[in-house]
């Protein structure tokens, strides 16, 4: 019999299924990476499943494949529907069971979320978020779709998974089947509930009977649909009843469809938010549920399982950001696990512009062969300036290397940018990284020199040197520009200086937006979960389909104008998973959009603007800048004077549209090359 852990007794619990065992109950949920559908994609996959499988997760589950050509989430996007398909997951298999993890192919038909004119759907009536049409599925094709699935499946027994997972959440095929609003057939597929849920509960067992009795399938199943006409409590219940019946070894947690207008992963999302809906549906079925959603640490993972709301937690970011949290739990190095933000940026964002993903704190996720950060031939001296994101990644990459690093930063202590994100509400997660960062520095014996400026003669003594030296808020060039009423968006959030009741911010980028946020709520207050869902409306006691109810009225701390001089959307720049709930999060604590403006002077009065060849005064207290950054290179050109070589990276390199990820991708990249 296995141990128990002395601190995670329940995370590490192996979970016996019968005919196989899981070595603990974590799962590496689904995510789509975009090597599937890369030339040679699939050694890089495997390698990337593989990395995870050492850092010893219990059950990985593939990004979704889907079992014929109408379930393409976009034009050839992943497919297992032939023998000859079959070998190409074989890579994957094997490596990842040349250790103790098993591993289950996510089948997924997209549905009306299919990016492409072939998409089908129960019935025609087009998503909010899809431009295409889809055709209504004949009954013919339904029958055929159900096969498709249960081929799909027996395909992944051939090519060696242990199971499969059915999605049948988020808003895809499956779960536009069982919801009326998008299912209006009136043949034995659609009317009633037990008419529209046939079609999931048919899948299931034709699966099961294709598959025999031991491979496990989880079914992923939408316990909260967070849309108008969702699903009731009730009918989650009967469901998940019905596909325990069908032959179902596990139940994932699906929470939110993509349509829904309420966040449900990002950043802002109080930790496992959501976990409450899976312990609702635990006292009702009797097999394995999965927990998911914002779980990115032990401590909230241990707690989950602790308090019944679930026998296993899902994590699929996290594992983009650390292949090897689960080794590092296991071992009592929980303060060394590269926590995922939440940020999308790397990862979701990439993969909605049709770029491989890959994560804002780990450049190496789904590069593993690419970029295997090798021990360097010959270890050299390496001074580092500044110890901001870009600075703190170049210097532990480069440390990893094995070559010895010096990093200067002239704060008192390491985070340049990331100490301000930090203090926007909804981003504390920053912290996470902060703290990773001062664990490896420390274990890989970085010498740290806070408070200090090198000198020119200092820099030189270096076998390398690398400036990583920042940015510094663009000054405003107005008239009043020195008012005592403008402050930069440093002085705000880093609390150096105070805002006054109206406040006009200038500049609708990332940190424009940030600043409002910061404005509108009291320093210090992060929402709890039960805040959160006040806030967003949804409804703990499922009294409507969805679980959703009125959002609560919001009370902002400020009157706040947000301004730009481009003509187009504020916020276009944010996040293509993100700037939705920014945008929303302004709108409905009333902040005010001006677009199109001219800035013309400050005054007592406040800021002066043309808009549409009429000239108005806004009568604030303070003016915010944040009218973009300018490159901190003071110290380069000093080492130009003196004809010292240098590398620059980060936004000391290029400032316009600087970000954390690319000046970590930067760093790292250097890393890898010095
Ligand atoms: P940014 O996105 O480049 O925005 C700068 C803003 O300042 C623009 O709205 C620009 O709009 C305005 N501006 C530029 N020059 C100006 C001038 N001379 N006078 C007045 N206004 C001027 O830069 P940022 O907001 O500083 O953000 C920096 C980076 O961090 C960006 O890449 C951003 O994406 C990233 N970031 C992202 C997030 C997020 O996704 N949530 C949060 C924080 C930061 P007009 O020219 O139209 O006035
Ligand atoms: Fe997490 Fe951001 Fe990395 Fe995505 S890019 S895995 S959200 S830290």
């Amino acid at each position: 019999m296995a141990e128990t852990h002395p601190h995670y007794p329940h995370l590490f619990e192996p979970l016996d299924l019968g005919f196989t065992t899981l070595q603990n109950r974590i799962l590496m949920g689904s995510m789509h990476t975009g090597l599937e559908e890369e030339r040679n994609g699939f050694k890089k996959l495997a390698s990337y499943y593989r990395e995870r499988a050492d850092g010893e997760v219990g059950l990985i589950v593939t990004g979704g494949v889907a079992p014929n050509r109408a379930g393409w989430v976009f034009p050839f996007s992943s497919r297992l529907a032939s023998k000859a398909q079959v070998s190409k997951h074989r890579i994957v298999t094997d490596l990842v069971h040349e250790t103790g993890t098993k591993i289950c192919l996510q089948i997924l038909h997209s549905g009306r979320y299919g990016y492409h004119p072939f998409c089908v759907a129960p019935s025609a009536i087009r998503a909010p978020i899809n431009r295409f049409r889809p055709k209504a599925l004949s009954e013919k094709g339904v029958r055929s779709t159900i096969d498709d699935f249960a081929r799909c499946a027996e395909l992944s027994q051939s090519a060696g998974y242990d199971g499969v997972e059915i999605m049948g959440s988020e808003g895809y095929l499956i779960n536009q089947f069982i919801v009326e609003k998008t299912n209006r057939r009136s043949d034995r597929w659609g009317g009633d509930f037990a008419h529209r849920s046939r079609f999931p509960t048919e899948i299931v067992e034709a699966v099961r009977k294709r598959v025999g009795d031991d491979f496990i399938i989880i079914f992923r199943l939408s316990m909260l649909d967070l849309v108008k006409g969702g699903s009731s409590w009730d009918e989650v219940v009967t469901l998940a009843k019905a596909i325990q019946k069908a032959g179902a070894t596990i139940i994932n947690s699906g929470i939110g469809w993509h349509e829904a207008r309420i966040p449900t992963i990002a950043t802002m999302v109080p930790r496992a938010t959501f976990t409450w809906v899976t312990a609702l549906l635990k006292k009702e079925v009797d097999l394995p549920l999965v927990a998911t959603n914002r779980i990115n640490m032990p401590d909230e993972a241990e707690r989950v399982l602790a308090e019944g709301c679930s026998d296993m937690v899902s994590m699929a970011r996290p594992f983009l950001a650390d292949p090897h949290w689960v080794r590092k739990t296991r071992v009592g190095k929980k303060q060394e696990i590269n926590t995922c933000i939440g940020c999308n940026q790397a990862c979701l964002d990439h993969i909605f512009s049709k770029k491989t993903a890959s994560c804002l704190v780990n450049p190496r996720a789904c590069r593993e062969l690419e970029a295997p950060l090798a021990v360097a031939e010959v270890s050299k001296s390496i001074g580092v300036v500044g110890g901001g994101p870009a600075g703190l990644a170049c210097s532990c990459a480069a440390a990893e290397r094995g070559h010895r690093v010096t990093l200067f930063e002239k704060a008192s202590e390491i985070g340049g940018q990331f100490l301000l994100a930090a203090n926007i509400p909804g981003k504390e997660e920053f912290t996470e990284t902060l703290r990773y960062f001062r664990e490896q520095l420390a274990k890989l014996q970085v010498e740290v020199k806070l408070k200090t400026e090198p000198t020119v003669e200092t820099l030189a003594a270096f076998d390398e040197i690398v400036l990583a030296t920042g940015v510094r808020p663009r000054v405003l060039a107005i008239e009043g520009s020195d008012h005592e009423k403008v402050i930069s968006y440093q002085e705000l959030i880093s609390g150096q200086k105070e805002a006054g009741k109206r406040v006009a911010v200038i500049g609708a980028g990332g940190i424009g937006f940030d600043a409002a946020a910061y404005l509108l709520h009291a320093t210090g207050s992060t929402p709890d979960p039960d805040q959160f869902m006040a806030e967003w409306g949804i409804d703990r006691d499922y009294r409507n389909g969805g679980g959703i109810c009125a959002a609560a009225e919001l009370e902002p701390l400020r009157e706040v104008f947000l301004l730009q001089r481009k003509a187009t959307r504020p916020g276009a720049t944010l996040g293509k998973t993100t700037g939705w709930i920014h945008r929303s999060v302004l709108k409905r604590n009333r902040v005010k959009f001006l677009v199109g403006v001219r800035y013309l002077s400050i005054d007592d009065h406040g800021l002066k603007i043309e808009q549409q060849g009429e000239t108005i005064t806004l009568e604030v207290d303070t003016i915010v800048v944040c009218a973009g950054q300018e490159a901190e290179i003071a110290l380069a050109s000093r080492l130009d004077e003196a004809e010292i070589g240098y590398h620059l990276i980060g936004g000391a390199r290029r400032a316009a549209e600087v970000d954390a990820k690319r000046a970590i991708f930067e760093a790292f990249e250097l890393a890898d090359e010095m």
